[in-house]
């Protein structure tokens, strides 16, 4: 079997030299245990952020899909699909009576009736509960309000602005290319969508939010945040999902962003920062409601899909550099 090893602490963006692939014949499994072979790797700004807080060297974590292939479990049999947090490896062998934390999880994936089991990495796996809860708890999103959402082509953002859509909100995007842009608007029916790298965003939020912001769904941080929390109404709510625009920052030397106390005072926002994993226990809720849209034409998911075991760190990459348009996904 292969896995990917972390060797050293990334410094700025992650290399390929942080990385080892650490090749050896597994074990044979014990009572209680399951060797999966992996079909479907995610790769997660959240490895990004997260990997500096663990002693190296580490196997890579992060979810993946795979296929049950020996079973000495008799509630997970030969051929069932899995959801695991195994992270970048071809087999790997689980014990599910000590995979509940969730940084060591495992559950059956349901069978997605013609969808590709992939989803269970995206719409209808972490990233999926992710806009669903962290937008829907935190927001409370009212028909007719005016929603921002950054990182909008990405996997999180991409189903926000959509499921903001299907709240009967007006729906403004930002992301990283015209490419993005026109796939938000011609394909997802964001109102409105822009490419941060090139337009003056306190500029165009004023166009095209005439009303002012009332929910921002923040993935990304930065001054472009700062710039949107200026223009929120009273009242507003923001849900701080992510801050990718400095996770390959020393965090002794975090880039200054403008002050905003003044505009969460004066507008008496509320601003609140979350972890998926705090809805654990009711991901199926999500799940139930975006395969639902999906199936009925509400909700489209994406995904940009990397072939091969030895092209993950690429991935890796690819996705940091915004390469994906979508969920970024590794078919092993
Ligand atoms: P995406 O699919 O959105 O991929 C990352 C994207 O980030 C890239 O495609 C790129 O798109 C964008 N990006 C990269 N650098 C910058 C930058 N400097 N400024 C602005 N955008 C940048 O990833 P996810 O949907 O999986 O994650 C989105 C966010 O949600 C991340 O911040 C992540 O950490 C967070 N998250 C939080 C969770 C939680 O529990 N709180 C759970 C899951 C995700 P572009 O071309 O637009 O620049």
């Amino acid at each position: 079997a292969r896995k990917y090893v972390v060797k050293q602490h990334f410094v700025g963006a992650p290399k390929r030299d942080d990385y080892e692939i650490v090749e050896s014949d597994l074990p044979p499994i014990q009572n209680g245990e399951i060797l999966v072979k992996t079909e479907w790797v995610s790769v997660d700004p959240y490895i990004r952020a997260y990997t500096s807080r663990f002693p190296v060297p580490f196997d890579q974590f992060s979810f993946q899909v795979g296929l049950v292939e020996e079973s000495k479990d008799p509630r997970y049999p030969v051929g069932t699909r899995v959801m695991s947090h195994k992270g970048w490896c071809d087999y790997s062998i689980i014990n599910a009576n000590v995979a509940n934390s969730p940084f060591d999880m495992l559950y059956k994936l349901p069978d997605f009736k013609g969808l590709s089991s992939s989803l269970g990495v995206g719409a209808l796996g972490m990233p999926g509960a992710t806009a669903y809860f962290g937008f829907l708890e935190i927001c409370q999103p009212k028909p007719g309000e005016t929603v921002v959402v950054t990182g909008a082509a990405g996997a999180v953002g991409s189903l926000v602005g959509q499921i903001a859509k299907i709240k009967g909100c007006r729906v403004i995007g930002f992301a990283g290319s015209d490419d993005k842009v026109n796939w938000l608007e011609k394909d997802l029916g964001f109102d409105k969508a822009f490419n941060y790298k090139t337009v003056d965003v306190q500029k165009v939020l004023k166009d095209a939010a005439p009303k002012g912001i009332d929910c921002y769904f923040d993935n990304v941080g930065g001054e472009i945040s700062s710039i949107i929390i200026s223009q929120m109404n009273d009242f507003g709510r923001v849900s701080v999902c992510g801050s990718i625009s400095s996770y390959n920052d020393d965090l002794t030397n975090l880039p200054k962003a403008t002050i905003l106390q003044v505009a969460i005072v004066m507008k008496q926002l509320k601003v609140e920062g979350f972890l998926v994993s705090r809805w654990r226990d009711r991901w199926p809720e999500a799940f139930a409601d975006i395969s639902k849209w999906i199936k009925s034409g509400n909700l489209k998911t994406r995904e940009h899909i990397t072939e091969g075991f030895e092209n993950i760190f690429d991935a890796f990459l690819g996705m940091l550099n915004g390469d994906n348009t979508g969920k970024a996904v590794v078919k092993v």
